[in-house]
């Protein structure tokens, strides 16, 4: 099994759920007492926090070049990027590692087109949502994409930012989720992508509103052990 390394702490909660799937998936395919041999580099997200909202994207760009660096120094052969927001600036991650790196857009298409849906819903931060860099990524794999409108793009923002980075799961933001998704599949949408690593802990579900769900971090998860495990 090739060696995994995982640039984490965006939030720790969902890098924590990389952890245990990474290691459960492993178990799985391999058995008995097997587990993922794997790298953790997990930063302190109030930094990165910081560099988002005073758009300082170049500079978490290299700060993050810089830790995935520490991870393929280290003997890891995959490696990813625990945070969909964050692979706004994951151009100079591609240009080093190539295949090496799973670019969390191309894993969560690839699964969105196994499933046959064609028109997804997109949930995540304000950043995701709002800025085309990962709905392109989505577009490029031929899916259309759908964002919500601006009031539940803050909705759904407030609750990643202020409550599940922060390992607070309440019935309420929970409904609040579903609403939106409620909306996205009456605009048409076949399916709706949790685009944000801790929304999958919120909804831990397969299947909404008659809809597939995509929980990002599980699929990322899949991928990387896949190509741990590819010869
Ligand atoms: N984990 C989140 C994501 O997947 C949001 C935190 C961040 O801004 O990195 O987008």
């Amino acid at each position: 099994m090739r060696r995994i390394g995982v640039l984490g702490g965006m939030s720790w909660e969902s890098t924590a759920e990389y952890y245990r799937l990474l290691n459960e998936i492993t178990a799985k395919r391999l058995g008995g007492l097997h587990s993922a041999d794997l790298l953790l580099r997990s930063v302190d997200f109030a930094d990165i926090e910081e560099m988002q909202v005073a758009g300082e994207w170049e500079r978490a760009g290299e700060r993050l070049a810089e830790e995935a660096a520490t991870l393929s120094d280290a003997g890891a052969e995959v490696i990813v990027l625990a945070t969909n927001t964050m692979h706004k600036v994951a151009g100079a991650l591609e240009e080093t590692y190539g295949e090496r790196f799973l670019h969390l857009g191309d894993t969560t298409a690839a699964a969105v087109n196994a499933s046959g849906v064609r028109r997804v819903g997109l949930l995540g931060t304000g950043f995701t949502m709002s800025q085309p860099f990962y709905a392109d990524r989505l577009r490029g794999h031929g899916l259309e994409v759908t964002v919500p409108t601006e009031a539940d793009q803050e909705t759904v923002h407030r609750i990643i930012y202020e409550e599940l980075c922060l390992g607070t799961f309440l019935d309420s933001s929970r409904q609040a989720y579903l609403e939106v998704i409620d909306r996205l599949v009456a605009a048409g949408c076949e399916g709706v992508v949790l685009g944000c690593t801790e929304i999958e802990l919120l909804l831990p579900i397969e299947t909404y509103a008659g809809v597939p769900l995509f929980p990002t971090t599980r699929l990322h998860c899949e991928a990387a052990i896949e190509a741990a495990l590819s010869d």
